[in-house]
C-alpha cells in the first residue's frame, strides 16, 4: 500500500477497511499468482519426487544459464570473471561455484545499478526490501519469474502442510503477521480484519493482551480457519493463553516463519491448537527457501529454486553437519542474479535424508534470530518481527537494535552509515511511535557497536520486561 492508500485505509469504517484489503489483494494476486505461476506449481509438484542425478542435472543446467547471462548482461559479474580471468565455461555446475567469491550485502548496496541486468529497464525492476535479524536494510532487485517461482514454492509448503493456499480457492486461513491493519489507539473489538479475497483473518499482532485475547479467540471461532499462520513469537502468545484457560482450539496446521521456532514454542503451539507446525525460512533476497514436510526431520532445501552453500569465517565450505553462515545463489533471478550471496544466517546442512523419500536435502534451523518479545504497559505484547518493518526502507544504518529496560521506554540503538541524516531518526520514531503507541517513549541512540550476548549472538531485541502473560 503506497502512503496515500495507507491514509485512506486509516481514516476508512472497518466494513471499508475490509473491502480495501480485498481488493488490494486482488492486485496482488495477478503479481503473484499470474504469469508463470501455474506453470512452476506443477513443475515443483513433479521435481520433488526426482532422483540425486536429475536434480544435480536441473540445477547444473539452470546455475549455466544465470552464469551465461550475469556474464553478458550484468557490468558486476563481468568486470568479476574478469579481474579472475573466469569465463562462464569455468562454471559448469554447483561443484565449480567455489571459483567464485561471495556477494556480500556491502557488494549489493554499492553496485546496485551494475548488478542490474541490461536486459532490464530500471523502472521495471521488482524492488523489496529486507531488514534481515541484523536490523541492517538492504534493497535488492528481481524479476517476474522470481516472484512467481516463489510464490509457488511457498504453496508447494502449504500443500506440504495438508492445506490449499486460499488465493488458490482453498482454506480459511488466519494470519498473524507484521501488517497494521487496525488502528493502535483501538480499544475495543474488532482487532482483526477480513480478507476475503484470500478468505483470511488478519489478526492484529499489535493488540495482544490478556484482556484482548479472549475477544481474539471468539473471532477465531467464528471464522473456523483450517491453518494458523504467523510468527512463532506469536502464536506461541496465543497458545500459551490458551492452555493457562485449559483450552484448545483445534486447527489443521499451524505454519510458521520469519523468526527461529524454539522447541518450548513449537511444544506449546501443536499442544494448544491440537495440530503439527510446519515451519519454514524464505530469505527475502528472493535465493533460498526451505520448509518442513509432514515428516518435520528437518526443513528440505527447495533445490530447484536457488543453490545453497554453508560456509566458514574464510568463506571455505564446512562439512554436513557443521555450523556457518548460510549462501544463496538465485537459479531464476536474471533481473539481478545474486551469486553466492552471504547472508547474516547460521546454519548446517543436515547429514542424511528425509524418511519421506524426497531428494530435497535437509538444513538445520536458522539460529541468529533469537529475539525477545516486548511487553508495553497497557499488557500489549509485541513480536520482534512485526518491529522490523521502520527499518526497511532505511538503506543508510549499519546495524540497529532494540532495547527495552521498563515498559513505557524503548531504546533504539543506531550504527549509522554513509547517508544517515537526522530526518531518518525523525521517521524511526514516528514509525515506532505509531507501532507502540502513545504510552511508550521512544529513544534514538547513536552507538559505534550493538550488544552482543554471553553466548556470542546477537539479539536483535532485548526486553528486561518480564512476560506479562
Ligand atoms: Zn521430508
Amino acid at each position: 500500500m503506497n502512503k496515500h492508500a495507507a491514509t485512506v485505509y486509516r481514516l476508512a469504517p472497518v466494513w471499508g477497511q475490509n473491502l480495501m484489503l480485498t481488493g488490494f489483494s486482488t492486485l496482488l494476486d495477478r503479481e503473484r499468482y499470474g504469469g508463470r505461476f501455474a506453470e512452476f506449481q506443477s513443475f515443483l509438484a513433479g521435481s520433488e519426487h526426482w532422483t540425486r542425478a536429475e536434480m544435480d542435472a536441473y540445477q547444473d543446467e539452470r546455475l549455466r544459464v544465470v552464469i551465461q547471462h550475469a556474464y553478458e548482461q550484468v557490468p558486476f559479474y563481468r568486470k568479476r570473471f574478469d579481474e579472475r580471468r573466469l569465463t562462464p565455461a569455468d562454471i559448469r555446475g554447483r561443484q565449480d561455484l567455489p571459483k567464485l567469491p561471495l556477494l556480500t550485502r556491502d557488494d549489493i548496496r554499492r553496485n546496485f545499478d551494475d548488478l542490474r541486468s541490461r536486459t532490464i529497464a530500471p523502472r521495471a525492476l521488482k524492488t523489496g526490501h529486507t531488514s534481515g535479524t541484523t536490523g541492517t536494510p538492504l534493497t535488492v532487485g528481481y524479476d517476474r519469474d522470481t516472484i512467481w517461482m516463489t510464490y509457488a514454492v511457498f504453496d508447494r509448503h502449504y500443500r506440504w502442510a495438508g492445506c490449499r493456499l486460499a488465493s488458490q480457492g482453498g482454506d480459511r486461513i488466519a494470519v498473524a503477521r507484521g501488517n497494521v491493519i487496525v488502528p493502535l489507539d483501538q480499544k475495543r473489538p474488532p482487532f482483526w480484519r477480513r480478507n476475503r479475497r484470500h478468505h483470511q483473518l488478519l489478526l492484529s499482532s499489535f493488540h495482544l493482551s490478556k484482556d484482548n485475547l479472549p475477544a481474539y479467540f471468539d473471532a477465531l471461532a467464528d471464522f473456523q480457519p483450517a491453518v494458523i499462520d504467523g510468527y512463532p513469537s506469536t502464536l506461541y502468545l496465543l497458545g500459551r493463553y490458551l492452555k493457562s484457560r485449559g483450552q484448545r482450539f483445534p486447527v489443521r496446521a499451524a505454519v510458521t516463519s520469519s523468526e527461529t521456532l524454539y522447541d518450548w514454542q513449537r511444544e506449546t503451539i501443536e499442544e494448544a491448537f491440537a495440530c503439527r507446525v510446519f515451519d519454514y525460512y524464505a530469505l527475502a533476497e528472493r535465493a533460498v527457501f526451505s520448509g518442513e514436510c509432514d515428516r518435520h526431520e528437518g526443513h528440505h532445501l527447495a533445490e530447484e529454486y536457488g543453490i545453497s552453500e554453508v560456509v566458514d569465517g574464510e568463506g571455505a565450505l564446512v562439512a554436513s553437519g557443521t555450523v556457518g553462515r548460510l549462501v544463496g545463489t538465485s537459479l531464476h533471478n536474471l533481473a539481478m542474479p545474486l551469486i553466492r550471496y552471504v547472508t547474516n544466517d547460521m546454519t548446517a546442512l543436515r547429514p542424511g535424508s528425509c524418511s519421506c523419500g524426497r531428494p530435497l536435502p535437509l538444513m538445520e534451523d536458522v539460529t541468529t534470530k533469537a529475539e525477545d518479545v516486548l511487553t508495553l504497559p497497557d499488557g500489549r505484547l509485541i513480536s520482534p518481527s512485526v518491529l522490523t518493518h521502520p527499518f526497511k526502507p532505511l538503506d543508510s544504518i549499519e546495524g540497529s537494535q532494540i532495547v527495552q529496560l521498563t515498559p513505557d521506554r524503548v531504546t533504539v540503538r543506531l550504527v549509522p552509515g554513509p547517508g544517515y541524516t537526522e530526518a531518518l531518526t525523525q521517521h524511526l520514531r514516528a514509525e515506532l511511535g505509531a507501532r507502540l503507541g502513545d504510552g511508550v517513549h521512544v529513544d534514538v541512540e547513536m552507538v559505534d557497536k550493538l550488544e552482543m550476548s554471553a553466548n556470542g549472538k546477537f539479539k536483535w531485541v532485548i526486553s528486561k520486561v518480564p512476560l506479562g502473560l
